[in-house]
């Protein structure tokens, strides 16, 4: 007989729940052998990078016998002037995943409190909790607005305060003011981290505040994660990036990340992809204005989804969330069935082309009114 695992894999590992990842297209056919799909699970970007990126990529050649960059330098140097921050404060991930993981290895003991907005992003709990944090969640309100006296009290408590804005999966968001008012009311012991993974989408709105602008001159410790995986569309080359409020703060998240993180694939692509902002901008106009027409034909109908500055909607359904996520997957459409508790009634549904959002419309309609 083996040894039982139990005695190997920490308890904080052996409590985790498996990410719940979107279904993949191939898996989706598998199952169901749908006539068509409809990939609105994972907030991709349908029409995909610029083709200036796949290009960069294709024109590698053998040279990816080489190990990459592993600061990712030319990357690094064009994402600092377009920003306007020190070269020396950028952090690259294999995705901003990676730098979520790396911060809390650099960050949490066993014990430590980690404050975050609930319902999360599942990583920025699990990573906190695989370290030995304890995490507090603010719960949102019934009219999904975010509780801001509750955040700083909790932050107050927390040795870092990580959530990202707009928030994932609900959309909603910290705005101006009261971002000012939480980083003005945070106490330097608190680590401040702001996942801005929508950024592109959610710089639009008139009341978004850009985190990076916001703490300027601020006295907290703080990091900005961003990706090229959502409004970008190389979610599938794995670049994720984090601006510190110091080149030291970096160099720590540096000492406990993989070497050669960020692939030479990505980083080529990336390279390529942040010169072509019209791509971007183009992709970001269509997803804001589908997503409010989605959510114009979906209130109408009676159901309550979430305001949002992201490439999502968050719509409750009256039900356990898993029955019609499976629902609709017969008929080839994927959204995310949310699975935290209090939320599980919930569906995430990524804004795609109007066609996708037509056909996600029409199933999850017809299933609606028959249930
Ligand atoms: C999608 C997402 C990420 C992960 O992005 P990658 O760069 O692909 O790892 C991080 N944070 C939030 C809130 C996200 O929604």
């Amino acid at each position: 007989m083996t040894m039982p695992l139990g005695k190997h894999i920490r308890d904080e590992v052996r409590a985790l729940t498996p990410y719940n990842a979107g279904l993949t297209i191939e898996e989706v056919m598998a199952a169901y052998q749908p006539a068509s799909i409809a990939k609105l699970g994972s907030n991709e970007n349908p029409f995909g990078p610029s083709p200036k990126a796949v290009q960069a990529m294709n024109a590698l050649g053998s040279s990816i016998a080489l190990y990459p960059d592993p600061l990712a330098r030319s990357v690094g140097t064009a994402l600092a002037e377009k920003l306007g921050v020190d070269p020396q404060t950028i952090i690259f991930g294999n995705g901003s995943e990676d730098l979520i993981g790396a911060v809390c290895r650099a960050v949490l003991n066993p014990g430590d409190v980690v404050a975050t907005l609930y319902p999360s992003f599942p990583l920025h709990e699990d990573y906190a909790t695989t370290m030995g944090a304890t995490v507090e969640r603010i719960v949102i309100g019934d009219d999904f607005a975010i509780p801001l006296d509750d955040l700083i009290a909790a932050a107050n408590r927390a040795k870092m305060l990580i959530f990202s804005n707009p928030m994932n999966p609900v959309g909603a968001w910290l705005g101006t003011e009261a971002f000012r008012r939480l980083t003005a009311s945070l106490s330097k012991d608190t680590l401040l981290v702001v996942d801005e993974a929508y950024f592109e989408y959610a710089a639009l709105e008139d009341d978004f505040p850009s985190a990076l602008e916001a703490l300027k001159g601020s006295e907290l410790n703080w990091l900005v994660l961003r990706t090229l995986s959502k409004a970008y569309g190389l979610a599938g080359l794995r670049i994720g990036y984090g601006i510190t409020s110091s080149p030291d703060f970096k160099s720590y998240l540096d000492r406990v990340r993989t070497p050669f993180n960020v692939n030479a694939a990505a980083q080529a692509a990336a390279l390529a992809a942040i010169a072509d902002e019209d791509h971007v901008q183009a992709g970001v106009r269509y997803i804001r204005s589908e997503r409010e027409r989605l959510a114009r034909i979906l209130t109408d109908e009676g159901l309550k989804v979430a305001p949002s500055a992201g490439n999502f909607l968050f719509v409750d359904t009256g039900q356990p969330s898993d029955a019609v996520a499976t629902a609709l997957l017969r008929s080839g459409t994927i959204v995310k069935p949310w699975r935290q508790e209090g939320f599980r009634h919930f569906i995430r549904v990524s804004i795609g082309k109007a066609e996708d959002n037509d056909k996600f419309v029409a199933d999850f309609l017809a299933f609606m009114r028959k249930t």
